[in-house]
């Protein structure tokens, strides 16, 4: 079964949130595909109670503590409680605009867990590293930085987005998707039968293609999970 999730990034509020799941009818879909939507926090009730059965609801980040004094933040233990069952971690701008360290992705796959959360974790290069021939060693040391983590994982899932790609209109070839998957596979040794999803551009004109990939499981969508349209129809892409 593919899976087509839907990040949607600091957009939609609760109202649009709303409005988005009374146009987003994917009942001809069936068990073919796992639909998943990352609501910015504050939409995640109002998405978790608007959402069509089926459809599951995650969080974009999360603190890795429990609860305490970090003003602004949300822990996973809130998010589950607010309606999310994943969480988005490492995606490539907590990394390169929120600075986010291996480490603190690491944290934040743990917080996940414990609250009971599965964790969906981004990795991918700059296009100055893929020019520098470093595609290899940069995919191995961020699944590296969390494979301990999700070893104890009872699922969990990888999303595989190369940096240039995101937000950027540029799309990695399927053959580009192919070898980066193949790639994380092999960094993530036995633990390599997890879903390994592609993001970065994804649009209904393009997702058959990526999915069809070898090792591609499915997409995480930035830009065109936004139109319940164009997302539904990579959806029936899958
Ligand atoms: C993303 O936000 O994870 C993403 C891949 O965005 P876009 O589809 O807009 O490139």
């Amino acid at each position: 079964m593919k899976v087509v999730a839907g990040n949607w990034k600091m957009h939609m509020g609760p109202d649009e949130a709303s409005a988005f799941f009374s146009r987003f009818t994917p009942d001809a879909l069936g068990d073919s595909v796992r639909v998943v939507v990352f609501p910015p926090a504050v939409s995640l009730r109002t998405a978790r109670a608007a959402a069509p059965k089926g459809v599951e609801i995650g969080v974009q980040n999360i603190h890795p503590e429990p609860s305490g004094a970090f003003t602004g933040e949300t822990s996973a233990e809130m998010a589950r409680s607010a309606g999310a069952s994943l969480v988005l971690v490492g995606h490539s701008e907590r990394r390169h605009v929120f600075g986010e360290t291996d480490e603190e992705t690491a944290g934040k796959v743990r917080a996940g867990l414990r609250a009971g959360l599965i964790p969906v974790v981004c990795v991918g290069e700059t296009l100055d590293q893929r020019r520098a021939g470093k595609l290899e060693t940069v995919l191995r040391r961020q699944v590296e930085a969390v494979r301990a983590p999700l070893g104890d994982a009872p699922s969990f899932m990888i999303a595989y987005e190369p940096v240039w790609a995101i937000g950027t209109g540029e799309t990695a070839t399927p053959e580009d998707a192919a070898e980066a998957h193949a790639l994380v596979r092999e960094a993530l040794g036995d633990l390599g039968g997890a879903p390994i999803l592609y993001g970065g551009s994804v649009k209904p004109g393009n997702a058959g293609e990526l999915m069809a990939s070898p090792g591609v499981d499915g997409v995480l969508v930035g830009g065109a999970s936004l139109d319940p349209e164009s997302f539904l129809r990579i959806a029936e892409a899958a």
